[in-house]
């Protein structure tokens, strides 16, 4: 039976300099919350460095533990759950209001409507965090073809060539 031996340590003070040190990409992290880090727009490895810069924008890669944020595309997923949410809930508080006070019309253009745009407007941010957070955690991609031959030069239904 052969002897195992433990993996041998050696001292940071006798390495090469640089060498085999491990830097910030390297070093492993925690899995965080997906909702903790999407919601407050967050790296989703570190949960420490911001996500977007301005309203909506994808930043290149994180200020803190230096992730590169290209795997994010999320392309057009926030505003259609956003849409959806918004307007499901949107919309029974408009008919609960409508049902209940019954207000003239000009009350709604300038309380509903305007609500329904504030209530899109800010929950665009953190969904699109979210989705992005979840995007890294289920390390999602783009997909990719592969091509399975041009007409006649395939294969056929019952992976034979047709004749
Ligand atoms: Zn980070």
């Amino acid at each position: 039976m052969a002897a195992v031996r433990p993996a041998t340590l050696t001292p940071l003070a006798s390495r090469p300099s640089g060498a085999d040190i491990p830097t910030m990409t390297d070093v492993p992290h925690p899995r965080l919350s997906t909702l903790s880090t999407g919601l407050r727009c967050r790296c989703p490895r570190c949960g420490e460095g911001p996500l977007l810069t301005g309203y909506l924008t994808i930043r290149d890669s994180c200020p803190a533990c230096g992730l590169d944020y290209s795997f994010a595309d999320p392309a057009d997923g926030p505003a259609f759950f956003v849409m959806s949410l918004v307007g499901v809930v949107g919309m029974m508080a408009f008919m609960a209001f409508e049902f209940t006070v019954h207000p003239p019309i000009w009350v709604h253009l300038v309380v509903t409507l305007p609500l329904l745009t504030l209530m899109c407007l800010a929950s665009l941010r953190p969904f699109k965090g979210w989705m992005v957070s979840e995007q890294y955690v289920h390390k999602a991609a783009p997909p990719e073809w592969a091509s399975l031959g041009g007409h006649g030069t395939g294969t056929g239904p019952r992976g034979r060539r047709p004749d």
